[in-house]
């Protein structure tokens, strides 16, 4: 297609801050250009260590550098699954959520969140039977732009404490937070992992960066996820690691205002012609489709020079569509009128 609305990919618009990719440029030039630790850059593994003190009240966490949110989500399925356990998935969800448990034979119990996608903390503990391994918690999610109310992440804890399951937090949009902040589960429980990653913030998504944080209480996940990544990756980019200390420091407002505004223009001008939750993060909307009929208007959308996918590669269902609004606000506005026309 020539020149389409790209409304499909999940990445930033914006570039790497050239003060960061300065750093990634000294530490090539000083000759970090070797294998780092297995488990990360020691001083970056410090680093994170401190932001997750400060921000989540863990001392003395247990942290891996990964290859990616990516990496940390493939290491930590690794890690924990044996075929035939259980993995409880809110629906809409992550692609890899689904994949990865599946290819390792594990079943994916998923537990519907439409229409609202606020998050179904009553079907969850409905969905845990013995055999679950992990419930996924994913907020901001991707697809839907839903930031969980801290309410529910704590009843969320709470159910899980209850049955001593393990909670995978995907935290790699916790920044892009438009109304207020993201509440990390690991407030309020211990038995949670954390991914976060540097791809979204820092539109670094090439530069594979992201870590596993836990409480002292799971470091022996963390140490098997380590010695997996030795017999796998190996350890993440070693130059990128060296950038990624400058990274934490770096300050993201003013990206964030700016994706605020987009998410704002998106909401404003789809709400009336379509059902639409307004997204309160990542940069994500998903729209139903006129008569629920996603594959078809998908089709349509594509015919008339816009990219969207259909909501079934997020979803036991077809009724919705994924919409990034990661992208030129002139082209969200060609965007918006499109689709308006054709709802
Ligand atoms: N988790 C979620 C929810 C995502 O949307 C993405 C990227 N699309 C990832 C993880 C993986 O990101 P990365 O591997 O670039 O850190």
């Amino acid at each position: 297609m020539k020149d389409p609305v790209d409304f499909s990919i999940g990445q930033p618009d914006f570039d790497v801050p050239d003060e960061l990719k300065e750093e990634a440029m000294k530490a090539i030039r000083q000759g970090f250009n070797k294998y780092s630790q297995t488990s990360g850059d020691a001083l970056l593994k410090e680093r994170i260590s401190e932001l997750v003190t400060k921000e989540v009240g863990w001392e003395n966490p247990a942290v891996l550098v990964t290859s990616g949110v990516s990496g940390g989500l493939l290491l930590a399925f690794l890690a924990l699954i044996n075929p035939g356990d259980e993995v409880v998935i809110p629906d809409p969800y992550f692609v890899i959520y689904k994949h990865v448990p599946t290819m390792l034979g594990a079943k994916c119990v998923y537990v519907n969140s439409y229409p609202q996608f606020s998050l179904p903390v009553g079907k969850i503990a409905e969905a845990i039977t013995r055999k679950t391994k992990m419930i996924i918690l994913n907020s901001p999610c991707n697809p839907t732009g839903a930031v969980y109310s801290e309410q529910d992440i704590k009843a969320l804890a709470e159910i899980a404490a209850e049955k001593d399951v393990l909670i995978l937090a995907d935290e790699i949009y916790e920044r892009f937070c438009y109304d207020g902040p993201c509440t990390s589960i690991a407030h309020y429980y211990e038995k949670a992992l954390i991914l976060r990653g540097f791809s979204k913030p820092y539109a670094m998504t090439g530069w594979r960066l992201g870590f596993a944080a836990a409480h002292r209480c799971l470091h022996a996940v963390i140490e098997e996820m380590t010695k997996i990544q030795q017999y796998t990756f190996v350890c993440a980019p070693t130059p990128f690691q060296k950038a990624a200390i400058a990274a934490l420091d770096y300050d993201v407002t003013g990206f964030v205002d700016e994706y605020r505004r987009k998410r704002d223009l998106i909401y404003e001008g789809l709400k009336d012609k379509f059902e639409l939750i307004k997204p309160g993060g990542a940069f994500y909307a998903f729209p139903k489709a006129p008569g629920g009929r996603a594959a078809e208007f998908v089709a349509k959308a594509i015919k008339n020079n816009v990219l969207i996918i259909p909501g079934n590669v997020f979803s036991e269902k077809n009724t919705h569509f994924r919409i990034s609004f990661a992208t030129g606000n002139e082209k969200l506005q060609q965007g918006i009128e499109i689709l308006c026309g054709l709802a």
